[in-house]
């Protein structure tokens, strides 16, 4: 295979092509193609971003209808049939369901866009800058967001001192029984605590980047009654584990909590055309008319595939009943795994809510080692977590089964090869 302009060109930034590095040609649903015609699983899914496969055959088609009768491809931010109809289907399918009334903000298309556009938000409502975020917390890599991200990897590369967010540990930072609310709440009461009062809370109800952790339930709860207590705004990032990847659309119905704003990306789209938006409480658009700007805010192509995977897959409980029953062959899988390990005296341990799974493994060396030997046997899988210590499922969450048993054969063979 030709590889030789991609190492000689592309910059040493690249990240995903040294795990797996290889070129791709074809997708469908949880396969990904060589160009020597080599199958793999995809087990990445685009770090969440293809929820619903690659090349969905209902979204493709929608996809190519758009196209070929001469849709708008680029309107800025003017109104479009696409963008009316996603709207539509955002409001009939997800929103009023649910009870919720937000409005919607569409700012560029990349998570870290929406993080930006939210904490703006807050900051300009609240007349406060800072910003409380959690260790482990991953937000995006642009300026204000990355501030609220954890991992030193990213922030020593900033050039400026990332500013503007203070750090509380995470639920389950401190070891068990250490209630990190209790301190949060400790830390706001208290005027000589040095925790700045802050505009907002952002929080991912599952870490992903920071190595697949839930939070409780309780604890998001808590939180969320806190943020109201304090009066400040509560926004969750749930830019990958939205869009259905721990068994509900949004990840914080699993709390029963409604926060104050919503950060959506990753699978949004859900064909893999880039594409966020921020949901807010209807109070809180206090935006001015072009306050904030950008060129590609709402894309037509994925406000196409994006409706019409919200009618497809959200218009009953189905996907996520299915969602949930894979989750679970997954969960037992991996907490089989991780038992295995431990008895032969590695720290091992099962991690994560619906199909947003992994196995901390406690070593960057130990889980890059499994998922080196996937990759040679057709498993595209990756790590996470501050070390990478976490093998991480993110497959699509429309992967068929026998795919997925396979995929499990595959990690619990070379599991058992590493941790032995
Ligand atoms: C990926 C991710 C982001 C950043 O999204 P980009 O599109 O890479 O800017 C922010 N928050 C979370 C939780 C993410 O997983």
């Amino acid at each position: 295979m030709n590889t030789q302009i991609l190492e000689q060109m592309e910059s040493e930034v690249r990240t995903y092509s040294r795990s797996f590095p290889t070129v791709f040609t074809k997708a469908q649903n949880a396969y990904l193609f060589t160009e020597d015609g080599k199958r793999y699983i995809d087990f990445l899914a685009g770090a969440g971003v293809l929820n619903y496969g690659h090349n969905h055959p209902v979204l493709k088609k929608a996809l190519i209808d758009y196209i070929s009768s001469d849709g708008i491809i680029h309107g800025l931010d003017m109104w479009t049939a696409a963008k009316r109809d996603f709207l539509e289907a955002l409001d009939e399918v997800i929103l009023k369901p649910r009870g919720l009334d937000y409005k919607v903000h569409f700012p560029g298309p990349t998570g870290t866009n929406a993080i930006e556009a939210a904490i703006r938000l807050a900051r300009k409502i609240s007349g406060r800058h800072n910003i409380v975020s959690f260790t482990n917390g991953f937000h995006g890599v642009t300026m204000g967001a990355l501030a609220t991200t954890g991992n030193a990897k990213f922030r020593d590369a900033a050039g400026l001192p990332a500013q503007g967010a203070q750090f509380v540990p995470f639920d389950g930072y401190m070891g068990e029984g250490i209630d990190t609310v209790a301190y949060l709440d400790k830390l706001l009461k208290d005027s000589s605590s040095g925790l700045d009062r802050p505009a907002a809370v952002l929080v991912e109800t599952v870490q992903g980047e920071g190595g697949i952790n839930p939070a409780s339930i309780e604890w998001l709860q808590r939180l969320d009654a806190l943020c109201r207590e304090h009066k400040i705004l509560l926004i969750i990032d749930d830019i990958q584990a939205g869009c259905g990847r721990t068994g509900k659309f949004f990840s914080f119905e699993h709390a029963n909590i409604v926060p104050d704003m919503v950060c959506n990306s990753k699978s949004l789209s859900a064909s893999g055309v880039p594409f966020a938006m921020v949901l807010m409480r209807p109070e809180l658009d206090q935006w001015k008319p072009s306050q904030y700007n950008g060129t590609f805010r709402g894309h037509a192509l994925a406000f196409v595939t994006g409706a019409a995977a919200l009618r497809h897959f959200w218009s009953d409980d189905k996907f996520e009943r299915d969602i949930l029953r894979k989750g679970r062959i997954v969960e037992e899988r991996f907490q089989k795994i991780a038992a295995k390990a431990r008895e032969n005296g590695f720290e091992a341990h099962e991690k994560g809510r619906g199909l947003m799974r992994g196995i901390d493994v406690r070593s960057g060396e130990l889980a890059d080692a499994i998922t080196s030997r996937c990759f040679e046997q057709g498993l595209i899988i990756e790590t996470s977590g501050h070390s990478g210590q976490v093998v991480k499922c993110l497959c699509p969450l429309t992967i068929r089964d026998e795919d997925l048993l396979e995929a499990l054969d595959i990690i619990e063979e070379n599991a058992a090869a590493v941790l032995k």
